[in-house]
């Protein structure tokens, strides 16, 4: 029964809710393994034995918002607070072209610092120094106008998990100050104006059932990104999920094996919260057909700063360090990392 919805799913790359809630709710080794099996011939067949390094800075940590499950949520008065000056970032990316990356990510909280004026130069001048890098944000929700402004500064991607596509559960993780209307605008926003767009998810985040996964899916399925990122919900001590259980690998990676199926082109990151919960998540996650990594770049000072949840890994090294060590992580299962803007292939 299991082996036929996987067939489907592999030949029609969608199901309905009642049969992903199926899938999932009855996955065993067997049929996770059978998923992964495809899911990597797929990727293998698109994007080869490869691994795509995005270099990630993560450039400020104040946040003005609240999301409940995040340790840099502005009411935290226990995160230690720093943003990088144009310069450090600049200096970040100079380091990471050094070691050979060519895509890079500026992630950070939603800081009103860094307003457009104080953003789309510094987007420019990585665009003028890099021509031949992808340059991907992630900013969370700003206005079409601010998109726009960064797009035609030469930001090509845009990262803004949509978090939960269903609405209680949206509730349930977030202040009433954020919805998921406007998130979901905001994506959309994205796509109109030409970014490759990823969404994405947490994995085992309180109260998320089944159901909420498939919902997950589905909505996947109708905004059609180019990139997807799902990671264990982990804990983190200061806020009020901290007694709830992280998400498993297993299931992590199940769902990164769905994704797959559903669109083989997906641009799918290994995240380092899956590495995190797991000293060999990332491994696992490229072979449930995972093709994307994300080192650090962050100057190795403020690394430990950006803790969106407890025990993060990677905050001690140096960017050089983090990608001889990833590159032997998967030399150890057959791949390689691939230097490159590593695009969306259609
Ligand atoms: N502020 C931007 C935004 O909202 O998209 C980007 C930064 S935000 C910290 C990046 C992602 O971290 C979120 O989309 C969320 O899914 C993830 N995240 C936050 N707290 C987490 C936790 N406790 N466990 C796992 N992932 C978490």
């Amino acid at each position: 029964n299991l082996h036929e919805l996987i067939d489907r799913l592999h030949k029609e790359h969608t199901l309905t809710k009642e049969e992903f809630i199926t899938l999932i709710k009855e996955r065993n080794e067997e049929s996770a393994s059978y998923l992964a099996s495809l899911a990597r011939e797929e990727a293998v067949n698109i994007y080869g034995n490869g691994v795509f390094p995005r270099g990630l800075v993560e450039f400020t940590n104040y946040c003005k918002n609240n999301c409940y499950y995040c340790g840099i949520q502005g009411s935290n008065p226990n995160a230690n607070r720093y943003r990088l000056s144009k310069e450090e970032i600049l200096s970040a990316c100079e380091n990471g072209y050094q070691l050979g990356y060519r895509s890079f990510v500026l992630q950070g909280g939603e800081d009103p610092h860094y307003t457009d004026e104080v953003m789309v130069p510094i987007v420019a001048e990585i665009r003028k120094r890099y021509p031949d890098c992808a340059i991907t944000l992630s900013l969370g929700e700003r206005s079409k106008e601010s998109y726009q402004k960064l797009y035609d500064a030469g930001a090509d991607r845009y990262l803004l998990r949509h978090e939960a596509a269903d609405p209680e559960l949206y509730q349930k993780l977030h202040p009433e100050s954020l919805s998921l209307e406007n998130r979901i605008q905001c994506l959309w926003n994205l796509k109109e104006i030409g970014y490759a767009v990823g969404t994405g998810f947490m994995v085992g985040a309180p109260y998320q059932t089944v159901e909420n996964l498939a919902d997950d899916l589905l909505f996947i399925k109708e905004l059609d990104p180019q990139m997807v990122g799902i990671g264990p919900f982990v804990p983190h001590h200061d806020t009020r999920f901290k007694e709830f259980p992280s998400g498993s690998v297993e299931l992590t990676t199940y769902l990164v094996s769905i994704l797959r199926l559903m669109n083989p082109h997906l641009l799918l990151p290994s995240t380092t919260a899956l590495g995190t919960i797991d000293p060999r998540g990332r491994e696992k996650g490229i072979l449930a057909g995972a093709n994307v990594v994300m080192p650090n770049l962050s100057p190795v000072a403020v690394r430990k700063d950006y803790s969106l949840y407890d025990n993060k890994i990677c905050t001690g090294e140096e960017a050089a360090e983090c990608a001889g060590c990833l590159g032997r992580r998967l030399a150890s299962i057959d791949y390689q990392l691939v230097f490159s803007r590593g695009d969306y292939i259609e």
